[in-house]
Protein backbone atom coordinates (compact mmCIF):
# COMPACT_ATOMS: atom_id res chain seq x y z
CA UNK A 1 0.00 0.00 0.00
CA UNK A 2 0.81 3.52 -0.67
CA UNK A 3 2.76 5.26 2.19
CA UNK A 4 1.78 8.62 3.15
CA UNK A 5 2.71 11.40 0.73
CA UNK A 6 3.72 9.12 -1.88
CA UNK A 7 1.88 9.21 -5.50
CA UNK A 8 0.30 6.27 -6.95
CA UNK A 9 1.54 5.67 -10.09
CA UNK A 10 -0.83 2.80 -12.96
CA UNK A 11 0.88 1.31 -15.93
CA UNK A 12 -0.29 -0.95 -18.13
CA UNK A 13 1.84 -3.01 -20.16
CA UNK A 14 4.34 -3.78 -18.19
CA UNK A 15 5.71 -7.14 -18.54
CA UNK A 16 8.62 -6.20 -21.01
CA UNK A 17 9.82 -2.65 -23.04
CA UNK A 18 8.84 0.82 -22.19
CA UNK A 19 6.28 -0.08 -19.48
CA UNK A 20 8.76 -2.09 -17.60
CA UNK A 21 11.83 0.65 -17.65
CA UNK A 22 8.88 2.90 -16.28
CA UNK A 23 8.05 1.04 -13.47
CA UNK A 24 11.77 0.08 -12.23
CA UNK A 25 12.60 3.80 -12.19
CA UNK A 26 9.31 5.09 -10.86
CA UNK A 27 9.53 2.45 -8.13
CA UNK A 28 13.27 2.84 -7.87
CA UNK A 29 13.23 6.61 -7.02
CA UNK A 30 15.94 7.37 -4.75
CA UNK A 31 13.14 9.70 -2.22
CA UNK A 32 10.60 6.62 -2.73
CA UNK A 33 7.92 9.43 -4.05
CA UNK A 34 5.86 6.82 -6.08
CA UNK A 35 3.95 3.97 -5.32
CA UNK A 36 3.69 2.08 -8.69
CA UNK A 37 0.92 -0.41 -9.76
CA UNK A 38 2.66 -2.38 -12.55
CA UNK A 39 0.09 -4.25 -14.56
CA UNK A 40 -0.09 -6.81 -17.17
CA UNK A 41 -2.13 -9.11 -18.85
CA UNK A 42 -0.78 -12.22 -17.20
CA UNK A 43 0.84 -12.28 -14.06
CA UNK A 44 2.83 -15.25 -15.67
CA UNK A 45 4.61 -12.99 -17.48
CA UNK A 46 5.93 -11.23 -14.14
CA UNK A 47 9.60 -12.68 -13.72
CA UNK A 48 11.96 -10.10 -15.85
CA UNK A 49 9.86 -7.34 -13.91
CA UNK A 50 9.90 -8.51 -10.61
CA UNK A 51 13.78 -9.27 -11.31
CA UNK A 52 14.48 -5.79 -12.43
CA UNK A 53 12.70 -4.16 -9.60
CA UNK A 54 14.76 -6.03 -7.25
CA UNK A 55 14.08 -4.91 -3.80
CA UNK A 56 11.61 -2.31 -4.51
CA UNK A 57 9.28 -5.06 -5.07
CA UNK A 58 6.90 -5.14 -2.46
CA UNK A 59 7.62 -2.31 -1.14
CA UNK A 60 7.28 0.95 -3.60
CA UNK A 61 5.80 -1.87 -6.28
CA UNK A 62 2.95 -4.22 -6.45
CA UNK A 63 1.54 -6.46 -9.64
CA UNK A 64 -2.34 -6.35 -10.52
CA UNK A 65 -3.81 -8.10 -13.56
CA UNK A 66 -5.45 -5.78 -16.13
CA UNK A 67 -6.39 -6.55 -20.21
CA UNK A 68 -7.03 -2.71 -21.38
CA UNK A 69 -8.93 -4.41 -24.67
CA UNK A 70 -11.63 -5.87 -21.45
CA UNK A 71 -14.16 -3.17 -19.86
CA UNK A 72 -14.60 -5.75 -17.27
CA UNK A 73 -10.70 -6.17 -16.09
CA UNK A 74 -10.10 -2.68 -16.14
CA UNK A 75 -12.95 -1.93 -13.99
CA UNK A 76 -11.55 -4.59 -11.56
CA UNK A 77 -8.07 -3.38 -11.51
CA UNK A 78 -9.16 0.27 -10.66
CA UNK A 79 -12.22 -1.11 -8.29
CA UNK A 80 -8.98 -3.36 -6.37
CA UNK A 81 -7.34 -0.29 -5.74
CA UNK A 82 -7.45 1.61 -1.93
CA UNK A 83 -10.27 4.18 -2.65
CA UNK A 84 -9.76 3.98 -6.48
CA UNK A 85 -6.55 6.83 -5.96
CA UNK A 86 -4.49 6.93 -8.99
CA UNK A 87 -2.53 10.22 -9.34
CA UNK A 88 -0.39 9.32 -12.18
CA UNK A 89 -1.76 6.74 -15.18
CA UNK A 90 0.65 6.14 -17.66
CA UNK A 91 -0.79 3.96 -20.72
CA UNK A 92 2.18 2.37 -22.17
CA UNK A 93 -0.13 -1.03 -23.55
CA UNK A 94 0.24 -0.95 -27.28
CA UNK A 95 0.47 -3.21 -29.97
CA UNK A 96 1.94 -2.80 -33.51
CA UNK A 97 0.79 -3.47 -37.43
CA UNK A 98 3.16 -3.15 -40.20
CA UNK A 99 2.63 -4.21 -43.97
CA UNK A 100 0.68 -3.04 -47.09
CA UNK A 101 -2.95 -2.21 -46.35
CA UNK A 102 -4.14 -3.87 -48.91
CA UNK A 103 -3.35 -7.42 -47.74
CA UNK A 104 -4.33 -6.84 -43.82
CA UNK A 105 -7.57 -7.69 -42.96
CA UNK A 106 -10.27 -5.25 -41.16
CA UNK A 107 -10.38 -7.21 -37.86
CA UNK A 108 -6.47 -7.07 -37.58
CA UNK A 109 -6.79 -3.21 -38.20
CA UNK A 110 -9.91 -3.31 -35.38
CA UNK A 111 -7.94 -5.22 -32.99
CA UNK A 112 -5.33 -2.15 -32.99
CA UNK A 113 -7.46 0.45 -32.33
CA UNK A 114 -9.13 -1.96 -29.64
CA UNK A 115 -5.50 -1.84 -27.90
CA UNK A 116 -4.16 1.69 -28.96
CA UNK A 117 -6.69 3.80 -29.29
CA UNK A 118 -9.94 2.27 -27.02
CA UNK A 119 -7.28 0.75 -24.68
CA UNK A 120 -6.51 4.25 -23.91
CA UNK A 121 -10.05 5.60 -23.84
CA UNK A 122 -11.12 2.59 -21.65
CA UNK A 123 -8.28 3.36 -18.81
CA UNK A 124 -9.26 7.24 -18.95
CA UNK A 125 -12.77 6.82 -18.56
CA UNK A 126 -12.28 4.72 -15.71
CA UNK A 127 -9.91 6.95 -14.27
CA UNK A 128 -10.33 10.48 -14.86
CA UNK A 129 -14.09 10.69 -13.12
CA UNK A 130 -12.13 10.41 -9.63
CA UNK A 131 -9.14 12.69 -11.06
CA UNK A 132 -11.89 15.68 -11.62
CA UNK A 133 -13.69 14.61 -8.55
CA UNK A 134 -9.95 15.06 -6.09
CA UNK A 135 -9.12 18.14 -8.83
CA UNK A 136 -6.25 16.50 -9.43
CA UNK A 137 -4.25 13.72 -11.94
CA UNK A 138 -1.78 13.27 -14.59
CA UNK A 139 -3.34 11.19 -17.54
CA UNK A 140 0.02 10.15 -19.53
CA UNK A 141 0.37 7.97 -23.11
CA UNK A 142 3.46 6.43 -24.64
CA UNK A 143 2.13 7.32 -28.04
CA UNK A 144 4.94 7.46 -31.03
CA UNK A 145 6.31 9.83 -33.44
CA UNK A 146 4.02 7.80 -35.90
CA UNK A 147 1.54 9.37 -33.97
CA UNK A 148 2.86 13.19 -35.66
CA UNK A 149 3.43 12.12 -39.04
CA UNK A 150 2.78 9.23 -40.90
CA UNK A 151 5.23 6.85 -42.09
CA UNK A 152 4.70 4.35 -44.89
CA UNK A 153 3.73 0.66 -44.47
CA UNK A 154 2.63 1.79 -40.25
CA UNK A 155 -0.59 3.21 -42.10
CA UNK A 156 -2.69 1.65 -39.41
CA UNK A 157 -0.64 2.01 -36.09
CA UNK A 158 0.07 5.41 -37.53
CA UNK A 159 -3.49 5.99 -37.39
CA UNK A 160 -4.14 4.68 -34.12
CA UNK A 161 -1.97 7.04 -32.50
CA UNK A 162 -3.11 9.92 -34.59
CA UNK A 163 -6.40 9.15 -33.19
CA UNK A 164 -5.11 8.76 -29.56
CA UNK A 165 -3.47 12.01 -30.08
CA UNK A 166 -6.68 14.09 -31.53
CA UNK A 167 -8.06 12.38 -28.32
CA UNK A 168 -5.96 13.47 -25.81
CA UNK A 169 -5.09 17.28 -27.19
CA UNK A 170 -8.94 17.52 -26.85
CA UNK A 171 -9.04 16.42 -23.10
CA UNK A 172 -6.00 18.25 -22.19
CA UNK A 173 -7.97 21.41 -23.00
CA UNK A 174 -11.06 20.89 -20.88
CA UNK A 175 -9.14 18.93 -17.99
CA UNK A 176 -6.80 21.61 -16.97
CA UNK A 177 -10.20 23.43 -15.54
CA UNK A 178 -9.94 20.38 -13.25
CA UNK A 179 -6.45 20.76 -12.44
CA UNK A 180 -5.89 17.51 -14.43
CA UNK A 181 -2.62 17.35 -16.95
CA UNK A 182 -2.60 15.06 -20.06
CA UNK A 183 1.20 14.79 -21.64
CA UNK A 184 1.86 12.78 -24.61
CA UNK A 185 5.37 10.96 -24.95
CA UNK A 186 6.04 10.43 -28.25
CA UNK A 187 8.92 7.87 -28.96
CA UNK A 188 10.77 7.11 -32.50
CA UNK A 189 12.44 3.98 -33.01
CA UNK A 190 12.75 1.89 -29.43
CA UNK A 191 14.96 -1.04 -29.45
CA UNK A 192 12.47 -3.54 -27.36
CA UNK A 193 10.48 -7.16 -28.12
CA UNK A 194 7.79 -4.96 -30.12
CA UNK A 195 10.02 -4.35 -32.96
CA UNK A 196 11.53 -7.79 -32.92
CA UNK A 197 8.09 -8.93 -32.43
CA UNK A 198 6.63 -7.26 -35.67
CA UNK A 199 9.97 -7.61 -37.73
CA UNK A 200 10.07 -11.79 -36.96
CA UNK A 201 6.63 -11.78 -38.00
CA UNK A 202 6.78 -9.31 -41.14
CA UNK A 203 9.40 -11.37 -42.48
CA UNK A 204 7.45 -15.03 -42.35
CA UNK A 205 4.17 -13.14 -43.99
CA UNK A 206 3.09 -13.30 -47.34
CA UNK A 207 1.06 -10.45 -47.29
CA UNK A 208 -1.61 -11.88 -50.36
CA UNK A 209 -3.45 -9.35 -51.72
CA UNK A 210 -0.31 -6.51 -52.26
CA UNK A 211 0.26 -6.47 -55.43
CA UNK A 212 4.07 -7.50 -56.63
CA UNK A 213 5.23 -3.83 -56.84
CA UNK A 214 4.25 -2.90 -53.82
CA UNK A 215 5.49 -6.25 -52.05
CA UNK A 216 9.11 -5.07 -53.49
CA UNK A 217 8.66 -2.03 -52.41
CA UNK A 218 8.33 -3.11 -49.06
CA UNK A 219 10.45 -5.88 -48.83
CA UNK A 220 13.97 -3.73 -50.76
CA UNK A 221 12.71 -0.34 -49.28
CA UNK A 222 10.99 -0.38 -46.15
CA UNK A 223 12.16 -3.09 -44.13
CA UNK A 224 15.86 -2.58 -44.57
CA UNK A 225 15.28 1.42 -43.81
CA UNK A 226 13.44 0.11 -40.74
CA UNK A 227 16.39 -2.19 -39.58
CA UNK A 228 19.27 0.87 -40.50
CA UNK A 229 16.94 3.27 -38.55
CA UNK A 230 16.65 1.36 -35.30
CA UNK A 231 19.98 0.01 -35.05
CA UNK A 232 21.26 3.70 -36.12
CA UNK A 233 18.92 6.05 -34.28
CA UNK A 234 16.64 3.40 -31.71
CA UNK A 235 16.81 4.42 -27.72
CA UNK A 236 16.78 2.22 -25.09
CA UNK A 237 13.55 1.71 -22.89
CA UNK A 238 15.43 3.12 -20.06
CA UNK A 239 15.82 6.57 -22.12
CA UNK A 240 12.23 6.82 -22.60
CA UNK A 241 11.69 5.86 -18.92
CA UNK A 242 13.94 9.17 -17.88
CA UNK A 243 11.77 11.45 -20.46
CA UNK A 244 8.78 10.13 -18.57
CA UNK A 245 9.97 10.60 -15.24
CA UNK A 246 11.04 14.17 -16.29
CA UNK A 247 7.96 14.93 -17.63
CA UNK A 248 6.06 13.33 -14.16
CA UNK A 249 8.49 15.73 -11.94
CA UNK A 250 8.22 18.84 -13.94
CA UNK A 251 5.81 21.77 -12.72
CA UNK A 252 4.02 22.78 -15.79
CA UNK A 253 4.10 19.16 -17.79
CA UNK A 254 4.36 19.34 -21.36
CA UNK A 255 1.47 18.13 -23.46
CA UNK A 256 3.93 17.24 -26.25
CA UNK A 257 7.11 15.41 -25.39
CA UNK A 258 10.08 14.11 -28.12
CA UNK A 259 12.01 11.81 -26.42
CA UNK A 260 14.50 12.02 -29.66
CA UNK A 261 16.13 15.15 -30.94
CA UNK A 262 17.14 13.96 -34.07
CA UNK A 263 12.77 13.71 -34.69
CA UNK A 264 12.34 17.74 -33.90
CA UNK A 265 13.42 18.89 -37.43
CA UNK A 266 11.39 15.86 -38.89
CA UNK A 267 8.21 16.77 -37.01
CA UNK A 268 8.72 20.62 -37.54
CA UNK A 269 8.46 19.72 -41.37
CA UNK A 270 4.76 19.09 -41.05
CA UNK A 271 4.80 22.87 -39.19
CA UNK A 272 6.60 24.69 -41.63
CA UNK A 273 4.34 23.97 -44.77
CA UNK A 274 0.55 24.28 -44.33
CA UNK A 275 0.10 21.87 -47.37
CA UNK A 276 2.22 19.21 -45.96
CA UNK A 277 3.48 18.20 -48.98
CA UNK A 278 7.21 19.35 -47.84
CA UNK A 279 7.07 16.17 -45.44
CA UNK A 280 5.29 13.91 -47.99
CA UNK A 281 7.87 14.16 -50.45
CA UNK A 282 11.25 14.45 -47.76
CA UNK A 283 9.74 11.07 -46.50
CA UNK A 284 9.43 9.61 -50.04
CA UNK A 285 12.88 10.86 -51.04
CA UNK A 286 14.01 8.85 -47.67
CA UNK A 287 12.39 5.99 -48.38
CA UNK A 288 12.74 5.62 -52.03
CA UNK A 289 15.80 7.16 -52.93
CA UNK A 290 17.93 7.32 -49.97
CA UNK A 291 16.99 3.70 -48.93
CA UNK A 292 20.56 2.55 -50.17
CA UNK A 293 22.84 4.87 -48.34
CA UNK A 294 20.80 4.43 -45.53
CA UNK A 295 23.04 3.48 -42.68
CA UNK A 296 25.39 6.79 -43.71
CA UNK A 297 22.11 9.39 -43.59
CA UNK A 298 21.64 7.52 -40.10
CA UNK A 299 25.11 8.00 -39.07
CA UNK A 300 25.23 11.84 -40.80
CA UNK A 301 21.59 12.71 -39.30
CA UNK A 302 23.11 11.13 -35.97
CA UNK A 303 26.10 13.10 -35.57
CA UNK A 304 24.54 16.72 -36.49
CA UNK A 305 21.46 15.54 -34.10
CA UNK A 306 23.64 15.02 -30.73
CA UNK A 307 25.27 17.72 -31.83
CA UNK A 308 24.33 21.12 -33.33
CA UNK A 309 20.24 20.10 -33.95
CA UNK A 310 20.56 19.78 -29.93
CA UNK A 311 21.25 23.10 -28.91
CA UNK A 312 19.20 24.75 -31.85
CA UNK A 313 16.32 22.25 -32.13
CA UNK A 314 13.40 23.55 -33.67
CA UNK A 315 10.64 22.49 -31.76
CA UNK A 316 6.89 22.86 -32.84
CA UNK A 317 5.52 23.37 -29.03
P1 LIG B 1 6.44 -4.19 -25.88
O1 LIG B 1 5.79 -5.13 -26.83
O2 LIG B 1 7.65 -4.61 -25.16
O3 LIG B 1 5.36 -3.66 -24.82
C1 LIG B 1 3.99 -3.55 -25.09
C2 LIG B 1 3.29 -4.09 -23.87
O4 LIG B 1 1.88 -3.92 -24.00
C3 LIG B 1 3.57 -5.60 -23.69
O5 LIG B 1 3.98 -5.85 -22.37
C4 LIG B 1 2.22 -6.24 -23.99
O6 LIG B 1 2.01 -7.43 -23.29
C5 LIG B 1 1.29 -5.13 -23.55
N1 LIG B 1 -0.07 -5.26 -24.09
C6 LIG B 1 -0.45 -5.50 -25.37
N2 LIG B 1 -1.80 -5.60 -25.42
C7 LIG B 1 -2.26 -5.42 -24.15
C8 LIG B 1 -3.54 -5.42 -23.57
N3 LIG B 1 -4.64 -5.65 -24.29
N4 LIG B 1 -3.65 -5.17 -22.24
C9 LIG B 1 -2.56 -4.94 -21.49
N5 LIG B 1 -1.30 -4.97 -21.98
C10 LIG B 1 -1.17 -5.21 -23.29
O7 LIG B 1 6.76 -2.85 -26.71
P2 LIG B 1 7.21 -1.37 -26.25
O8 LIG B 1 8.09 -0.88 -27.31
O9 LIG B 1 7.65 -1.36 -24.86
O10 LIG B 1 5.82 -0.59 -26.42
C11 LIG B 1 5.23 0.17 -25.39
C12 LIG B 1 4.50 1.36 -26.00
O11 LIG B 1 5.46 2.20 -26.66
C13 LIG B 1 3.47 0.98 -27.05
O12 LIG B 1 2.31 1.76 -26.84
C14 LIG B 1 4.12 1.37 -28.37
O13 LIG B 1 3.17 1.76 -29.33
C15 LIG B 1 4.98 2.55 -27.94
N6 LIG B 1 6.12 2.84 -28.82
C16 LIG B 1 7.07 1.88 -29.07
C17 LIG B 1 8.14 2.20 -29.91
C18 LIG B 1 9.21 1.19 -30.26
O14 LIG B 1 9.96 1.44 -31.22
N7 LIG B 1 9.37 0.11 -29.53
C19 LIG B 1 8.22 3.47 -30.48
C20 LIG B 1 7.24 4.41 -30.18
C21 LIG B 1 6.20 4.08 -29.34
Amino acid sequence: MAAEGQRVVLITGCSSGIGLAIAVMLARDERKRYYVLATMRDLKRKDKLVEAAGDAYGKTLSLLTLDVCSDESVKQCVNSIKDRHIDILINNAGVGLVGPVEAISLDNMKQVFETNFFGVVRMIKEVMPDMKRRRSGHIMVISSVLGLHGVAFNDVYSASKFATEGLCEALAIQLLQFNVKVSMIEPGPVNTEFELKLMTEVSKKEFAGADPETLHHFRTCYLPTQVNLFKGLGQTPEDIAKVTKKVIESPRPPFRNLTNPLYTPIVALKYADETRSLSVHTFYHMLYNLGGVMHVSVRIMKFLSFGWLRRRAISPT
